[in-house]
């Protein structure tokens, strides 16, 4: 490893690496861990670079070639992801090209061309195409001495989004045994890690590993009641922002959309099942600001790309914290405060288990290897639902699940934290009624039975069974089914009641439910305040001083731009930048300039419209 002399014996130019960034992107500095990474790019040694969404993977692999004059190759998994770079880069006027299967055969002639010609500081492209279409040999004839991989996980059997085709990249260290790899994830296991260093035989690697914790993100999980109203009131308090709304099945994302759209919200959904003109469509419409809400599965969220998202509406359970870490990592990636909203049910627990067993079943594997997938499967699932559960703050508990100490102060940015939850004033005698129901019914009936009873509803069953003669028939009249079940799978989750598994599961009593029947345990319900959140503090901060007239006059100004070059929006400007400029009011190009985000170029292309804006003139 090298040690400080070795640092010493071949010093980085801080100044120069300053100058560019301030030049190129109008950022003041380096978050610290891309420092780091890009004195490791620089100096040629491997590394290993864990960063969160949204910590600013890209600007280490991006910066380095400025700085020497190289052209370096970044390899990813998608079109989409790929497309969106290039076209931020471009907007700051970095050579740059992406090479795909969407391009036609000219435009991938020229690529080859500027490349020969040593024009481009960067090249993306997919594994399968670096490793198949005598890229290679190109690139060595140009002198390629940098590799970075970005999503490497995708190279692991570990990881969550594992890419077999990500495999063939071991074949680069033998291609190009003077070049230095760098790998790029948002995946911190250690197992993900290990696979990722021996699988692209990294020599003794620079291991950088970022906080997980997004302070700007505001975590909230909320009952499931009602998943259709409580879309739309999270929604309303995101009216004209970028949201993205998950469910699990493609049919309700369609429903949703309609809905939404029927509803005035410029909304619209995307799933694997749409042909791939509309996924694009949809993903283009998204990014140019021509709609706010995109109505997804969790399968392609990777492909949805937009820095300003300012809410992740989860309607139903995601399968593992990994996977809503990196679901919920799509929002607020500008560094702004921003909303993220599960919608909880232990119902989704019980759907992902049956699922989990039916799939492992169904597959060629052994008896034994099934029983090991679903064990963890179902392992993960639990995490995500003790993380529901808990009455804790939310970034603890998550940083923790990362293996990263959180202090334990109130995080002000948490339903906990800004105590947004509230108790039913009667937890216990409701929950005393419910279970003393279950005892009635015999442990034979499922969650919907035992609240139709408990509602006095005049069902078909009830009457079968005689159950209107209960004593528990209408304890609970006055709520309705949605809220009767609530409470229910809230006593599920606390285990104080149990369900069998099959394919009709029955609610039964155990010993926890038997304390509380007898008033040895007391328990307590959780009702969600009816619709109030509390500010968070960042939220607060994002907006001190800045004049929201201006700050959406800039961005309708934007969307034209946008739409008008095809180009995504916050490629043009992000809302940070926005917000900067409608902070600070600049009235000359120097003072613009000395806005976040505002380079050379960029005032170059923009300062005049800018400052008429601000001016309150028309953009000429
Ligand atoms: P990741 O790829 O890790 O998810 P990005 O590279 O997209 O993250 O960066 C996230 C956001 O942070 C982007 O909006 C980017 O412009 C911003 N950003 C990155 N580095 C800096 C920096 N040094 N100073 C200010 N903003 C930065
Ligand atoms: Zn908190």
């Amino acid at each position: 490893m090298p040690g400080p002399a070795d640092t010493a014996a071949e010093p980085i130019d801080d100044l120069r690496i300053r100058e560019i960034l301030s030049r190129w992107w109008g950022f003041e500095t380096l978050r610290p861990l891309q420092a780091d990474a890009i004195r490791a790019a620089l100096g040629g040694r491997d590394s290993l670079v864990v960063m969160p969404t949204g910590g600013g993977k890209s600007l280490c692999y991006q910066l380095p070639p400025l700085v020497n004059e190289t052209t370096d190759v970044v390899v990813s998994p998608l079109v989409a992801l790929m497309k969106d770079q290039v076209d931020a880069l471009e907007a700051i006027g970095y050579p740059a090209a992406a090479l795909h299967s969407g391009l036609s055969p000219d435009e991938r002639r020229q690529i080859r061309d500027r490349l020969a010609a040593g024009e481009l500081r960067l090249l993306f492209t997919a594994p399968e195409r670096l490793v198949n279409s005598g890229l290679l040999d190109l690139l060595a004839q140009v002198g390629v001495k940098r590799f970075s991989i970005d999503e490497a996980h995708c190279i692991s059997q570990w990881g969550h989004d594992f890419r077999p085709e990500y495999r063939q990249l071991a074949l680069l260290r033998e291609r190009f045994p003077s070049a230095s790899i760098h790998a790029f994830t948002a995946t911190a296991t250690p197992r993900v890690r290990d696979d990722i260093v021996s699988q692209l035989q990294l020599r003794e690697p620079e291991v950088l590993v970022g906080i997980f914790d997004r302070p700007n993100l505001v975590y909230r999980v909320v009952p499931r009641t009602d998943r259709m109203a409580q879309t739309l009131q999270v929604l309303g308090r995101h009216a004209g922002e970028a949201s993205i709304v998950y469910c699990i099945s493609r049919k309700e994302t369609e429903r949703l959309a309609a809905r939404l759209a029927a509803e005035g919200i410029l909304a619209r959904p995307y799933h694997a099942g749409l042909d791939t003109k509309e996924r694009h469509k949809t993903q283009e419409a998204f990014s140019r600001e021509t709609i706010d809400v995109v109505v997804a599965t969790v399968a392609f969220g990777m492909g949805i790309d937009r820095s300003d998202v300012r809410l992740v509406l989860h309607t139903s359970l995601p399968k593992s914290l990994e996977a809503y870490q990196q679901e919920t990592g799509r929002a607020g990636r500008d560094g702004l405060a921003a909303e993220c909203v599960l919608l909880y049910s232990s119902a989704d627990v019980f759907s992902w288990e049956s699922l989990v067993r039916k799939s492992a079943e169904e597959s060629d594997l052994e008896p034994a290897e099934a029983e090991k997938l679903i064990a963890g499967q179902v392992g993960h699932l639990h995490s995500m639902r003790r993380y529901a559960q808990a009455a804790r703050c939310r970034h603890a508990a998550l940083s923790e699940y990362f293996g990263q100490a959180y202090g334990t102060e109130p995080c002000g940015a948490c339903d906990v934290c800004l105590d947004e939850t509230e108790s039913l004033p009667d937890s216990t005698v409701t929950a005393q009624k419910i279970l003393s129901c279950v005892a009635r019914v015999g442990e034979r009936f499922g969650v919907r039975h035992v609240c139709e009873v408990l509602r006095g509803a005049k069902t078909e069953g009830i009457q079968r069974h005689g159950h209107e003669r209960l004593s528990t028939f209408g304890l609970l009249s006055a709520l309705d089914q949605r809220a009767a079940e609530n409470l229910v799978h809230q006593l599920l989750d606390q285990d104080l009641l149990s369900r069998s598994g099959g394919d009709r599961p029955v609610v039964a009593l155990n010993p926890r439910s038997w304390e509380v029947m007898r008033g040895e345990r007391s328990v307590v319900l959780i009702e969600p305040r009816a619709g109030t959140t509390r500010k968070a503090k960042a939220d607060v901060d994002d907006w001190q001083g800045v004049d929201r007239d201006l700050f959406e006059r800039l961005r309708k100004w934007r969307r034209r731009v946008a739409d008008a070059r095809g180009k995504p929006a916050w490629t043009i400007l992000d809302d940070k930048s926005l917000r900067a400029i409608a902070r600070e009011k600049p009235l000359s190009p120097a003072a613009l300039l000395r806005c976040k985000g505002i380079g050379e170029k960029r005032l170059a292309d923009f300062g005049a419209a800018v400052l008429d804006l601000v001016a309150g003139r028309d953009p000429a």
